[in-house]
């Protein structure tokens, strides 16, 4: 079988390495627009149970990226100035740099017998022509968030596409900050949040966010990029101590959403972001798109060389074992940005530890009984803090009633 990837990101380079391993004589490859050594943003979280996906499918892949991984034990968010620090209740995810991750899987994917190129940017199918792809059993578009090859083949797709109203930007900065960490800043009536965590012994990523009334509100729109920079540098110095905020092609963008009713359209297929972009508020991006390529992995070389069971077949059974499970993720995902889109209305509303219940349950995922269950003593902060407000509630109600307020 003859396979052709456009993008050599994780869910591309992976599932080469996935397939190669298991059928070495197929023939496997990836075109990427970028250099080898290039890429967006700065350092990912893989989170314990990708992590352990990742083992189950491919070990000497899942142990070379966990040697390049740096560990946290908790996580503080911060809300009305108050840290409340959150102890996670099992070894959590791992943080790697995006390149280090690349580049771990640039070399399995070499090693295995992958042919990648480099410096090739496939806009459409006569790209595809050129490039000497269009003649494969499979073409697989995993071209990220902008794919173009969903682009191309969009109305067989039945792509949709909604924007966020929430501004973002993802940088670096040059320390490694003790623990992952969220906080959310009221400054000048704006509302500023920083989402970072250590990625290296010496580098953490940091992404700036602000709603849309916060953007208009300062006149971001008007800014340069340096001058919205600095802007957050000066709302986060306590945190940043000194250091600059790092960009590496760190444009503002508002999130797209995007959806397609189909994965599949004939021997086209897409996986990871380019199929569904997943908010980064769910931190979870890069391991849905590893999980996309082992499905998509398994659905093609369960049937090893049966010239029986064709490609579309393969790709069939693709979206039916994978979608469920995926879908059930997006939904998360959905839920937690739809969160962040009334975060200025969070921030007013909430004391810290209510804050933190709304936050911690705000993609459904997790109720009240598991909240307990992880976090023991944080439950007992919340149920305080929920009973202070009660008990506030029904004072004012009292003195309203007894005409104590005039
Ligand atoms: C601010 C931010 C923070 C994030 N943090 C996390 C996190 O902590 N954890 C996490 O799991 N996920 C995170 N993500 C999400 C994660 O980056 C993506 O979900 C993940 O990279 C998707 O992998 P992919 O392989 O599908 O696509 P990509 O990583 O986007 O890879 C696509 C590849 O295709 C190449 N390409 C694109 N177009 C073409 C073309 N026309 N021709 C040739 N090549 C092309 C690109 O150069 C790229 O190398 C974050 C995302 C953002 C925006």
């Amino acid at each position: 079988m003859k396979i052709s990837i456009v993008g050599a990101g994780p869910s591309g380079l992976y599932l080469s390495i996935l397939i190669k391993h298991r059928c070495p004589h197929w023939d496997i490859k990836i075109v990427e627009q970028n250099a080898a050594d290039s890429t967006f943003g700065f350092g990912v979280v893989l989170a314990e149970a990708g992590l352990s996906r990742l083992r189950a499918a491919d070990a000497p892949t899942h142990d070379a990226l966990v040697e390049k991984m740096i560990f946290t034990t908790h996580q503080i968010i911060t809300t009305r100035e108050t840290p409340i620090s959150i102890r996670r209740p099992n070894a959590g995810g791992g943080a790697i740099a995006r390149i280090d991750l690349l580049q771990i899987l640039q070399k399995e994917a070499t090693d295995a017998g992958v042919q990648i190129e480099f410096g090739v940017r496939v806009q459409d199918m006569a790209d595809l022509d050129a490039a000497g792809l269009s003649d494969a059993d499979v073409i697989v578009g995993a071209d990220g968030i902008n794919s173009s090859l969903r682009t191309a083949c969009e109305s067989q797709f039945g792509t949709t596409r909604e924007s966020l109203t929430n501004h973002f930007a993802w940088f670096g900065v040059g320390k490694a900050f003790p623990t992952a960490a969220l906080v959310f800043r009221e400054h000048r009536g704006g509302a500023f949040i920083a989402h970072y965590y250590p990625y290296s012994e010496s580098n953490s990523t940091f992404v700036a966010e602000c709603d849309d009334a916060t953007w208009q509100t300062f006149g971001m729109a008007a800014m340069t990029a340096e001058q919205r920079q600095q802007l957050f540098e000066e709302v986060f110095a306590p945190e940043l101590d000194g250091h600059a905020l790092i960009s590496n092609n760190s444009t503002w963008r508002q999130f797209p959403v995007i959806r397609n009713a189909r994965w599949a359209a004939g021997k086209v297929v897409l996986i990871g972001d380019a199929e569904t972009s997943a908010h980064f508020s769910i931190g979870s991006g890069t391991r849905i798109a590893m999980d996309d390529a082992i499905a998509l992995a398994d659905a093609l070389v369960n049937d090893g060389d049966d010239a029986a069971v064709t490609a579309v077949e393969r790709l069939a059974r693709f979206a039916a074992s994978r979608g469920p499970e995926k879908l059930k993720l997006i939904a998360a995902s959905e839920k937690s940005y739809r969160w962040y889109e009334s975060i200025g209305e969070w921030m007013k509303r909430y004391t810290p530890y209510e804050f933190i219940y709304a936050f911690m349950t705000r993609t459904g995922r997790i109720d009240e009984g598991r909240l307990a269950a992880a976090y023991p003593e944080l439950m007992q902060q919340i149920k305080l803090a929920q009973a202070q407000r009660a008990h506030a509630a029904s004072a004012d109600v009292e003195a309203g009633s007894t005409g104590q307020i005039a």
